[in-house]
């Protein structure tokens, strides 16, 4: 028998743990390198729609990522006196299923699953680029050899900035603070809680129930509004916007993280031996919620377009050729203004979340 192929992958995040457990799967043997200590997500939540819990399923992750996820039905959008400003939007209207789970409960179904599959995950390895002959390089002077190289580094990939490849990289006019707050008792019990985004000006709360003892709060604003988007959160700021929230506001703790939203393309998804996945290659705004969706399906697709392929610069031309439009047509939409109600955007919107990944062709 031929040795097993192999494959390094830069970043322990949605896209390279998706791509590392989809490879080993297939017979690979899969190294990832994390820059960090540990493989840990930010304490935040994150929204996981159909197309992204069939990816799960696809790896046999879905279960552990679940067992604290919360599945909210509909999105209601409000003014900071919670009058409604459109019709509450329920999701199996459109075919699709939104359940949030909190990061930490999905990196570590992910890593499990990665690691019962003989994935060898090394942290405190930070990647310096790659070449397109297919060597992955560390900032320790390492050299790793591989059959396929995977940039899944993240915004700053410095696989991706090694080869070359940015187009463009955009940041846009708003970003987000994320956190967690314990739900009460009273929350825990509804089970109809659902998505709540609160808009004063420029200043928007997103409300989002999280597994079954938090709730995950985005609060965005405009970069340039220090208050806004201080650390810890400026509660009199934020309860002074949003009033009738001082119940939800109190309860913020220390913690949270504000990232500017950007929005990333390519020349070219893959080069040579080296392919480029996750945020590294399309991070988008989060309007959708499907940066970690596209992460994780264009991940299994890649591993599935390598699969059985003789020529792997071939596969990975072919595997961007197939999966990089819906990418762009979700990226597209998630930077415009939820207020532009053209057909377009909204046949769009849950286009990507009902998606049939490839690679989950058999999972309903
Ligand atoms: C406010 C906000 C809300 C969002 N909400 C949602 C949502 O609800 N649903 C959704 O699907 N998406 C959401 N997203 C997008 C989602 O968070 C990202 O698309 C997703 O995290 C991308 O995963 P990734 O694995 O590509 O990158 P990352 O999650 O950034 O992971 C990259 C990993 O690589 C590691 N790394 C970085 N550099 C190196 C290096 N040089 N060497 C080795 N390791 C390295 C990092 O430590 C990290 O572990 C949101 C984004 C924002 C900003």
């Amino acid at each position: 028998m031929p040795p097993p192929r192999h494959a390094e992958i830069a970043g322990a995040g949605f896209a390279g743990l998706t791509a590392a457990a989809a490879l080993a799967q297939r017979g690979w043997s899969v190294r990832v390198h994390e820059k960090g200590p540990e493989v840990r997500a930010f304490g935040a939540g994150i929204w996981i729609w159909t197309n992204g819990w069939r990816v799960l399923e696809a790896i046999g992750a879905h279960e552990r990522a679940r067992e604290d996820g919360y599945e909210s039905p509909s999105i209601e959008r409000c003014d900071q006196n919670g009058k409604l400003l459109m019709p509450p939007i329920r999701f199996s209207d459109h075919g699709a299923r939104m359940i949030a789970v909190v990061r930490q409960t999905l990196i570590e179904a992910l890593l499990e699953t990665c690691l019962e599959a003989g994935v060898d995950v090394v942290t405190n390895s930070e990647v310096s680029g790659a070449s397109g002959e297919g060597e992955l390089e560390t900032a320790a002077g390492g050299t790793f050899p591989a059959d396929l190289v995977i940039g899944a580094d993240g915004v700053n990939s410095a696989v991706r900035d090694s080869l070359k490849l940015t187009r463009r990289r955009n940041g846009l006019a708003y970003g987000g603070t994320r956190l967690l707050i314990p739900r009460t008792r009273e929350e825990m019990e509804d089970r109809t809680d659902r998505v709540l985004s609160y808009l004063n000006g420029e200043r928007r709360l997103l409300y989002t129930p999280c597994g079954r003892t938090q709730t995950y709060l985005c609060f965005t604003v405009r970069p340039d509004d220090a208050e806004g988007r201080a650390i810890p959160v400026g509660k009199k700021a934020w309860i002074d916007s949003f009033p009738m929230l001082e119940h939800v506001i109190e309860r913020v703790g220390d913690d949270g993280r504000w990232d500017r939203y950007e929005v990333i393309r390519l020349k070219r998804w893959a080069r040579g031996r080296v392919a480029i996945v996750g945020d590294a290659a399309h991070a988008m705004a989060p309007s959708l919620g499907q940066g970690g969706g596209c992460a994780m399906m264009n991940a299994l697709s890649l591993a599935a377009a390598v699969e059985n392929a003789s020529d792997i610069p071939g596969a990975l031309a072919a595997w961007e050729e197939r999966e990089r439009p819906l990418t762009e047509r979700a990226q597209h939409i998630s930077s415009m203004f939820s207020g532009q109600r053209t057909d377009w955007r909204r046949r769009g919107i849950f286009e990507t979340a009902r998606h049939r990944p490839t690679g989950a062709e058999g999972i309903d």
